[in-house]
């Protein structure tokens, strides 16, 4: 499936580890991005909002969404809804394809070596600093530009059924999860098998 990630930016700038779960459902249903919880064995996957539709911006000239699935076929779970994971399994890297490249963010030229496989996506969390071949400008691994098809988070709100740079989250809604988790949020796409 694929899935637009909305997350708080990586571990210097994670979220407070005293975040109430509730606060943050209670802020994306209010704000009608979330509506009621879907029933089904993930307890924390959410039907389109009210206004979902107004705090992503659809790309593209008449995007085909369903919010519902179909009447005819219920277990099509091909409609957009949300997912929030809580972060269980610490640091994840996310992708849309197999072995993506990253940028330099400094120059934003693509180092032959830089794809996540030869970096060893374990270690980019780590302290550790990469130097650019072309601009040598020292990065920190989690400033690393994966162009939007990769990314480090733990705490994420996935929107199921988004194809990759079909929608993107608009500033209000950026804006409204940082006040709620303290921290600034951004956002990818990638692919998961669950
Ligand atoms: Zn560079």
């Amino acid at each position: 499936m694929y899935c637009l990630v909305l997350h708080p930016a990586p571990v210097h700038r994670a979220p407070d580890p005293a975040l109430d779960p509730a606060l943050l459902v209670n802020t994306m249903t209010t704000i009608g991005l979330a509506g009621p919880s879907l029933p089904g064995p993930d307890p924390h996957c959410y039907a389109a909002g009210a206004h979902f539709l107004e705090l992503l911006t659809f790309l593209g000239c008449s995007p085909a969404v369903t919010l519902e699935p179909s009447a005819d076929a219920p277990s099509d779970q091909a409609f957009c809804y949300l997912r929030i994971k809580w972060g269980e399994h610490g640091m994840e890297f996310l992708k849309l394809r197999d072995d993506p490249m990253a940028r330099c963010p400094a120059c934003r030229k693509t180092p032959a070596n830089w794809q996540a496989s030869a970096l060893g996506t374990d270690s980019l969390t780590r302290a550790v600093t990469l130097s650019c071949p072309h601009c040598a400008a020292q990065i920190a691994p989690l400033d690393l530009d994966w162009r939007r098809e990769a990314g480090l988070c733990s705490l994420r709100v996935e929107v199921v059924n988004i194809h990759p740079h079909e929608a993107v989250p608009v500033e209000r809604l950026l804006a409204r999860l940082a006040e709620v988790t303290g921290s600034a949020w951004d956002y990818f796409y990638c692919r998961t098998n669950d």
